[in-house]
């Protein structure tokens, strides 16, 4: 499959667009132009708004069972079609086609489990008071859901919001990357041929900020889920509470991986190393501040330094590439300046620090270490391939380290100690712990910061709670 064009989906049709407009989409290994992507104007906005109104009174009128098959079918279109979509991913994304191919196979899974999921909506039963009377909990679709996702996991970000939304019998309107748009409209592409209906799926693009400032003061739409930076997210959360609305924010983290005398050092670093790195570090759960026990510090520097050395960076089509490119030219100048910044002020730079060639958005695998904490980068999300070395010589310090930053997204610890493993699940301020391995963000777990990070999750039973109303009915029966 060739790059396509990539179109508006709306009320059951894919659409240039009311105004015919375009952004271009560009290839972030070479700077090349792949395509191009359709842009929504108000008029595509309205139409799309008007097909979720009528989407959701269908759709919610459907079995969780029934709509469990269709989405069902959507999953293995994805299996059958993952060597296509994932290449055309890696073309607009950047990262390594292995890594396209498994995030589109994982989306078939989040999408098979999101179908079963939906059909234990269940409410309850209250015992009353009083003979005669039943006290029921219904659960009902909360109605037509936009979503915002961004370019990082172009599949991964959306499949968690529509397939949620879908099993509870909500429509959506997807408000898709644009930078990398083509494999998230292969997405909505697949449920549309599994049969989800036009009405109840669309897909547009164009200006973030004049789309979710239409789309989430609109009267039709009920809920709000949002991935991507905590600043935005911070403005759509306040633009969504006004309207009062309901919102999941999936935000930035900045997560803290505690590296204690008595871990497995070699596996720390080959774990860690290999999420700080993988999708080029631009994944909100990265590991980003390493906080190692003295004891045991050069050991894990000197092991990490290693592992970042040994990355492959190139065009993620290559096969010996393990690391792509930054999504953006903007991503190279940001991860250059926070760099810049804490060397200038005393962290030592190990390795890395710099872009690779002067074609596409290489950067190098980057290890700062000891950067005093008003360094930027210790106070900011790098969404990057730089990875933050810090050593701690009393443990009180180091969960003081971990919990200093608003942020609580992601943490990570490596222990051979049982009772340190304890207390750190209990005293890191995070939404997510991974403890002796990463293990995060399978369909049946739970996936949300706290604080800064965001709320609301997208994985396990938590997830279709957002998508879900309570309504308490209380029913005496008529004497006959
Ligand atoms: P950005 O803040 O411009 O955009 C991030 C995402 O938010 C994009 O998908 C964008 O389309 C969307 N967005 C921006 N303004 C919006 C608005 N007003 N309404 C609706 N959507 C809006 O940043 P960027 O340069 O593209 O990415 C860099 C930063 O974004 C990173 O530092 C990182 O913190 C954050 N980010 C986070 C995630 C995540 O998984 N949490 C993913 C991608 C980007």
């Amino acid at each position: 499959m060739t790059y396509p064009n990539v179109n508006l989906h709306i009320a059951g049709a894919w659409t240039e667009g009311a105004g015919g407009d375009t952004l271009p989409v560009l290839n972030p290994a070479t700077g090349e132009t792949l395509g191009t992507c359709a842009v929504a104007t108000r008029a595509d906005l309205d139409q799309a708004l008007a097909a979720a109104a009528r989407g959701f009174s269908a759709w919610r009128q459907i079995s969780a069972f029934e709509r469990g098959k269709t989405m069902r079918r959507a999953a293995d279109l994805l299996r059958q079609r993952a060597d296509a979509i994932a290449r055309i991913m890696t073309l607009e994304q950047g990262k390594p086609l292995a890594e396209a191919r498994m995030e589109t196979l994982a989306a078939a899974d989040v999408i098979d489990w999101f179908a079963e999921e939906g059909r234990r909506a269940y409410g309850r039963i209250i015992p009353a008071r009083t003979d005669g009377v039943v006290q029921m909990v219904l659960r009902q679709p909360v109605g037509p859901v936009a979503a915002f996702t961004p370019w990082n996991f172009p599949i991964n970000q959306a499949v968690r919001k529509v397939s949620a939304a879908l099993c509870t019998g909500c429509s959506v309107i997807l408000k898709g990357p644009e930078d990398t748009p083509a494999s998230c409209a292969e997405l909505v592409r697949a449920f549309l041929d599994a049969g989800v209906p036009g009405d109840v799926l669309s897909l547009v693009y164009g200006d973030p900020a004049t789309i979710s400032g239409y789309l989430i003061p609109h009267p039709v739409i009920a809920k709000i889920s949002f991935t991507g930076s905590t600043p935005v997210g911070k403005e759509l959360a306040a633009l969504a509470g006004r309207h009062m609305k309901r919102a999941t924010m999936e935000l930035g983290g900045h997560a803290p991986a505690l590296v204690f005398a008595d871990a497995d050092i070699e596996q720390a670093v080959a774990v860690l190393g290999a999420n700080k790195f993988r999708n080029a570090g631009q994944v909100c759960v990265a590991p980003t501040r390493f906080l190692v026990h003295e004891s045991v510090y050069e050991r894990f520097r000197d092991g990490f330094v290693a592992f970042s050395e040994a990355r492959v960076v190139g065009d993620g089509l290559d096969p010996q590439t393990t690391m792509g490119p930054l999504i953006h030219a903007r991503r190279l100048e940001a991860m250059e300046s926070l760099c810049a910044d804490a060397v200038a002020k005393g962290a030592e730079l190990r390795t890395g620090g710099h872009r690779i060639g002067n074609r596409g958005n290489f950067f190098a695998p980057t290890v700062l270490c000891n950067a005093p904490l008003d360094a930027r980068i210790m106070n900011e999300e790098p969404f990057g391939p730089v990875a933050l070395i810090q050593r701690f010589s009393d443990e009180e310090e180091a969960f003081a380290e971990a919990n200093r930053l608003p942020y609580g997204l992601a943490a990570y610890a490596y222990t051979r100690s049982v009772t340190r493993a304890t207390e750190v699940a209990a005293r890191v301020h995070s939404g997510m712990v991974g403890i002796n391995h990463h293990g995060l963000a399978l369909p049946e777990t739970p996936f949300g910061g706290v604080g800064d990070s965001g709320h609301g999750s997208e994985g396990g039973s938590e997830a279709i709670e957002a998508y879900l109303t309570t309504k308490f009915v209380s029913q005496a029966s008529v004497g006959v």
